[in-house]
């Protein structure tokens, strides 16, 4: 994926993640399995972004394997296209530190989807995977 010719002109832009850095010293890095998010927050927002460049390899691994339903890949590439993603707010987090096993994010993701504007509202849930931090769910 390194080579894809759109990553490298994306590098030098700000990340669509909201952290104020530019996307190639913030999730880049781990789009391209060059480093591993060290906390639940950082997994997700590398999560938002890879949604933002339709990044659907990068979605796939960072689910948990026990969670990771045969057709993602499939349904992944169906439905991000369609989404514009504008923006991302992290409202809380439980534990997700570098120490931790478990973690929780809440945040709030502003989208266009069908040109409506839409807002994704969710708390999810991350677990450690062979030492990597991987989404599981959403709760409630
Ligand atoms: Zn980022």
């Amino acid at each position: 994926m390194e080579d894809e010719p759109m990553l490298k002109i994306r590098s030098r832009t700000d990340c669509p993640c909201g952290s104020e850095e530019i996307y190639h010293d913030c999730c880049r890095p781990y789009h391209i399995g060059k480093a591993s998010p060290a906390t639940a927050e950082l997994l997700m927002r590398s999560r938002y972004s890879a949604f933002f460049f339709r990044l659907v390899d990068y979605l796939v691994s960072s689910t948990h394997p026990d969670v990771r339903e045969k057709n993602l890949r499939e349904a992944l590439d169906e439905v991000v296209h369609d989404m514009l993603w504008r923006s991302l707010h992290i409202v809380s987090k439980s534990k997700g530190t570098a120490e931790d096993k478990k973690g929780k994010v809440e945040f709030i993701a502003q989208y266009h989807c069908d040109d409506e504007f839409r807002e994704l509202h969710e708390n999810s849930r991350f677990r450690k995977y062979k030492g990597q931090w991987k989404y599981v769910d959403e709760k409630g």
